[in-house]
This record gives structure tokens, C-alpha cells and sequence, in this order.
């Protein structure tokens, strides 16, 4: 038997009281723009809580059901065999094709659960588990009927047609993209920051990105990297505007007139201040990093004291508390761990001190970032004006 529908299962967004229908809607929006991808008509439906994906031509199950997978909101995609009523007897037939096909293996128990959502149906909830629990047992009388811990629970719906199905496979969870905002991501080549991108959308917030680009110092092949892995994300994110701020003057300038150990903590300051106004240029009320505390000398306590010193809006850093092989895992989960491995450096690594501070003082970062004053102002606003925008999808 071929499945004709899916039964998209949702859970947190089921208890957002009155701004629920916007939650379905956004959900609805990202199963559309997810299945474009895929072959075959289909139509989505909402009704009562649900949202039904119903196939008007052939589909491709496996890539159906990936695509749905990287959908935020969706908890649980139940492969649907879907039947026209025309009468009991007819249902009782459906029902032991439908366990013929899925189940070739008939030593389990079972348990129907049927729930009539069509009132009129002649049958109600608690005869239509009697009897159907009786074609089964007859049809096959390997299976047995478990009721409190079945190997198989049959659901059987009655609407205006008939929905049937056993299976749950798992969605991502999360909340619909689109429900929550838009952040800023800082994208670098490395492992954390595409991990980070994922966590925060998984919270329903839409995605932009910013790469530092720093050509000659940063090949094309680092771009392409990031690019690479903005494409990874959009799974998930949907469309993606990349932008790519050529960075190299910024960072040439602090390499020439402030002191080396602080490199690093004045570069990711001036990152953060252009991220900042890219962000509000685009409508973002938020930034992200791929930060961890501790994970380099940029990231202990006090180094995230003066780096996100320059920022007036929240900067998300859902990485702060895990460890590097936490972070891995989940890169692995999410695809983009291959591509983040890639040995192409990235600008950060170009100009590193060898003994960077560790506990930079504020006020002596603020005063030392005074050395490029008679020229920051001119790099900054060129640096702005570099901004290329890469639609990733
Ligand atoms: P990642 O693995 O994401 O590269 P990292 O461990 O290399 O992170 P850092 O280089 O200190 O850490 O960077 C910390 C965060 O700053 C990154 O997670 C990312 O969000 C941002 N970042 C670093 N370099 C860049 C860059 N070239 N362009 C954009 N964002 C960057
Ligand atoms: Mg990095």
C-alpha cells in the first residue's frame, strides 16, 4: 500500500492560546517552502489542530519525509493511508490492507484507537475499536490486543474521508521559522557558529548572516566554505541573505597599531560593531555567535566582557555553556560538521598572536583601540560599503 498524506504532529505551538492560528500559518508556510524541493502535488490542510499533507500525485517517501525533518515545529510526521468512507465493511478491508502492507510480520499486539472527528458517522469511538479490534483478530490471529502497551497503535480518524495510521517518525521540534523575529548571525568557517545559527532558528527566529572576509589573507575557497555551510543551515532556516563585509583594511590597520596580544579582542570588537549595523539595517533584533566560554583566549568571561561591550542589542550565544564535543554532535546532526573540518583559514587565525590576553582590561582595550582613530572612521564606512548579499537557499 502506498501512503497518500502525512499527519504533521506539533506540540509547542499547540498551547499558544489565541496566537496559535499564526503559529499553524508559519508552520504551514515552512512545510510549503521545504516540500518545494520535492517531487509531486501536494496540498496542505488544517483542521482542528492538525495539519494533514495530502499527495495529488506520486511523491518520493524518503526525500518527503528529510525535507519534513528539517521543518521547525514539527514534532512527529505520521505516514497516512487515506480512504474514502464507504461503509464499515469496506473500513474493515482498508484496515487489514493497511496492516498487510506495514506490517508483513504479524507476530505483535495492537490496540485501535479510533476517534471520530465527523460526528455523524453512524459508528461512535468506543464500537468502532470493538469491531475493528474483531476484523483484525479475525484476519489475523497471530496478533493479539495489548490495550496499555501496545507494539502497534492503530489510529483510525473518520472525517469526510478516513485517515489511518500507526507510525510516528520524529520532526526536529522547535518552533515554526518566521514566529519569533530575525537575528544576525555571525557565520565564520569554523564548527560553532552554523551550530549556533540552527539552535536559535530552531526558536522560530528568522536567519541573516555576516562573513568577515579577508582577501588576500582569506581565500575564495574560505568564502565558498561559508557560503557552503549557509546552504547547510537553510535546510532548516529556509533562505539565507549572506552578507560579506571585506574586512581585510579593519584588520590590517589594528595588526599595524595596536598591541598583538590584543588583536583578536579588538578585531571581534569591530566585528561585532558592524554586525551590529548590518543587523539594524536589516531589521534584526538580535546577534549570534558561535561563542563558548572559555573555548579560546577571546572567549573567556572577560574577554566576552569587552566584546560585547560594543553592542546595544542582545547577543545570543546558545553555545556558552557546552563543551567542544557537545558542539561536534550536533554539527554531525545538522550536516554541516564535513564542511566545517575543510582546512581553508579564516581571517581570525591569520592574525593571531601567539600569547593573546586572556583577562583583557576594558579600559585598556578601549584606550589601545585608540591608536587607529585618525582612521577607522574611513575603513569602517568602506568596510560597509563592501557588503556583498548572497541569497543562500
Ligand atoms: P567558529 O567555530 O564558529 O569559527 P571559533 O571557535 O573559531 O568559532 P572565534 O574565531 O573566536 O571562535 O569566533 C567566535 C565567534 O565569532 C564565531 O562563532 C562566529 O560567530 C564569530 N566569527 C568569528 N570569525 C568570524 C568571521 N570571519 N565572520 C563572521 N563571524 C565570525
Ligand atoms: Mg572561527
Amino acid at each position: 500500500m502506498k501512503y497518500t498524506s502525512f499527519l504533521i504532529k506539533y506540540a509547542e505551538i499547540a498551547i499558544k492560546g489565541k496566537n496559535r492560528h499564526l503559529f499553524e500559518e508559519a508552520l504551514c508556510k515552512q512545510i510549503k517552502i521545504a516540500l518545494k524541493k520535492c517531487e509531486g502535488q501536494f496540498v496542505i490542510s488544517r483542521t482542528y489542530g492538525r495539519i494533514y499533507i495530502d499527495y495529488e500525485s506520486d511523491f518520493d517517501f524518503d526525500e518527503t519525509v528529510a525535507a519534513l525533518q528539517c521543518v521547525f515545529g514539527i514534532t512527529g510526521i505520521c505516514p497516512v493511508v487515506h480512504v474514502e468512507d464507504k461503509g464499515f465493511e469496506q473500513l474493515g478491508n482498508d484496515l487489514k490492507k493497511y496492516i498487510d502492507d506495514v506490517y508483513p510480520d504479524k507476530n505483535h499486539t495492537f490496540k485501535i484507537n479510533a476517534r471520530r472527528a465527523r460526528k455523524n458517522y453512524p459508528m461512535d469511538s468506543m464500537e468502532l475499536n470493538t469491531e475493528l479490534g474483531a476484523v483484525v483478530l479475525e484476519a489475523y490471529p497471530e496478533m493479539t490486543v495489548d490495550v496499555h502497551n501496545p507494539d502497534i497503535l492503530l489510529t483510525v480518524e473518520i472525517r469526510e474521508n478516513i485517515y489511518m495510521y500507526s507510525e510516528i517518525i520524529p520532526g526536529p521540534g522547535g518552533m515554526p521559522i518566521g514566529t519569533s523575529g530575525k537575528a544576525m548571525l555571525l557565520l565564520s568557517g569554523g564548527i560553532d557558529s552554523p551550530v549556533a545559527g540552527y539552535m536559535i532558528a530552531k526558536r522560530g527566529v528568522t536567519i541573516d548572516a555576516v562573513y568577515f572576509h579577508a582577501p588576500p589573507y582569506t581565500s575564495e575557497r574560505a568564502k565558498q566554505k561559508v557560503i557552503d555551510l549557509a546552504k547547510k543551515v537553510a535546510k532548516y532556516t529556509g533562505p539565507i541573505n549572506l552578507h560579506v563585509i571585506n574586512f581585510t583594511d579593519i584588520q590590517l590597520a589594528i595588526y599595524e597599531k595596536c598591541p598583538h596580544d590584543e588583536l583578536t579582542i579588538i578585531m571581534r570588537r569591530y566585528m561585532m560593531r558592524i554586525a551590529e549595523d548590518i543587523a539594524k539595517e536589516n531589521k534584526c533584533i538580535g546577534l549570534i555567535t558561535g561563542e563558548s566560554i572559555g573555548q579560546v583566549a577571546s572567549q573567556t568571561m572577560q574577554s566576552l566582557v569587552a566584546t560585547n561591550e560594543v553592542c546595544t542589542l542582545p547577543v545570543y550565544r546558545p553555545l556558552i555553556g557546552f563543551d567542544k564535543q557537545e558542539i561536534v554532535e550536533i554539527s554531525e546532526k545538522i550536516d554541516t560538521y564535513e564542511t566545517s573540518i575543510l582546512p581553508y583559514e579564516d581571517c581570525c587565525t591569520i592574525f593571531v598572536a601567539k600569547h593573546p590576553v586572556t583577562k583583557p582590561n576594558l579600559n585598556i582595550i578601549k584606550r589601545d583601540e585608540g591608536n587607529i582613530s585618525d582612521v577607522i572612521d574611513e575603513l569602517y564606512k568602506t568596510a560597509l560599503e563592501t557588503d556583498e548579499v548572497i541569497v543562500v537557499e
